[in-house]
């Protein structure tokens, strides 16, 4: 199956306010898909609707084949879990008791696995110590371990990392990759990191003005993000005759600029220039960044 989830215009709407409007959205088996969009875009509402607790006003979405009006669809959410804005954590008691309650609450017959998954999110050495005496990045990583209760094929996050210092923003990196690679989970998460977002996913998805306005994945994403050097060069002409000869992909900026969109040797390239009396006085190389393309996308930082 090529899309675990996925949804035909769907749309949401609080009396007079519609937050979602002919939503499409995808994701892939086996994806970490990051889902962006400013504050109040409606992806919370999304996450929400996805997992049943909110009702759509209108469209559809089908879990692993699995439409919402199936009377399946309940079992097939199972194969859901979710963090959505924080976990739901008893501060009170142990991470092990944490797990004993949820497996309670999913109706588990037993409390097999749990020293697994203790030990998957990296807690298995807490013992007797509450949650209250966590770090964040320990409690986020309890929730994760909450939503892997019932052994889910889909997580979805939104914002896990929200608060998080360094150390803990780079356990949940490590956490979500394992999980995606060696128990094959894929991921929705929302972020606003997107530096952050950029170091996992595997596609995504922006929402912007009710619906989803591009979803690209990360490899065609890269290609729009190729690198370009910008050359300030003491003989442009010579500049671009050697380009020319070698089929090079440049533009020329100005008298003495030039951007090139190509991988060079830069030493070859700078003795080759040096002896057609050619000197490069200044060289930056530049790259796009996720946000850049975010940015774009959405009409510029304004929008934002
Ligand atoms: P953030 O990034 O800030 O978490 P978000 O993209 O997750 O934002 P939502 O929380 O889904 O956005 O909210 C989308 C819009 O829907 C907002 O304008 C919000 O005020 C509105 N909204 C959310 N829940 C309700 C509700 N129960 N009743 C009315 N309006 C709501």
């Amino acid at each position: 199956m090529k899309y675990v989830l996925e949804t035909f215009d769907i749309m949401k709407r609080y009396k007079h306010s519609i937050v979602l409007e002919k939503l499409n959205m995808h994701v892939p088996n086996g994806s970490i898909y990051g889902l962006i969009g400013r504050n109040g875009a409606g992806k919370t509402t999304l996450i929400r609707l996805l997992c049943g607790l909110q009702q759509l006003t209108s469209g559809e979405y089908k879990i692993y084949g699995i439409k919402n009006t199936d009377r399946k669809i309940c079992e097939v959410r199972k194969r859901i879990g979710a963090i959505i804005e924080t976990p739901s954590i008893c501060m009170d008691m142990t991470a092990k008791d944490n797990l004993k309650e949820q497996y309670r609450i999913v109706g588990l017959p037993n409390y097999d696995g749990i020293d697994d998954l203790l030990k998957l999110v990296g807690l298995e050495n807490t013992g007797k110590k509450t949650v209250k005496h966590f770090s964040l990045g320990m409690k986020q990583r309890l929730g994760i371990a909450i939503a892997l209760v019932g052994s889910p094929d889909i997580l979805i996050l939104d914002e896990p990392i929200n608060g998080l210092d360094p150390e803990g923003i780079i356990e949940i990196r490590e956490l979500i990759l394992k999980l995606n690679k060696e128990k094959r989970i894929t991921f929705i998460i929302s972020s606003h990191y997107l530096d952050e977002l950029s170091k996992i996913a595997t596609c995504y998805g922006f929402i912007n003005e009710h619906k989803i306005v591009k979803e690209i994945d990360r490899d065609e994403l890269e290609k729009k993000f190729r690198k370009r050097i910008i050359l300030n060069v003491s003989n442009l002409n010579e500049c671009v005759r050697y380009l020319e000869e070698n089929g090079l992909s440049y533009k020329v900026i100005s008298d003495e600029s030039i951007e090139i969109y190509e991988k060079l040797n830069i030493s070859e390239f700078v003795i080759a220039l040096s002896k057609r009396n050619c000197n490069i006085n200044n060289f930056q190389e530049k790259g796009e960044s996720l946000e850049n393309y975010y940015l774009n996308l959405i009409g510029g930082a304004n929008n934002g």
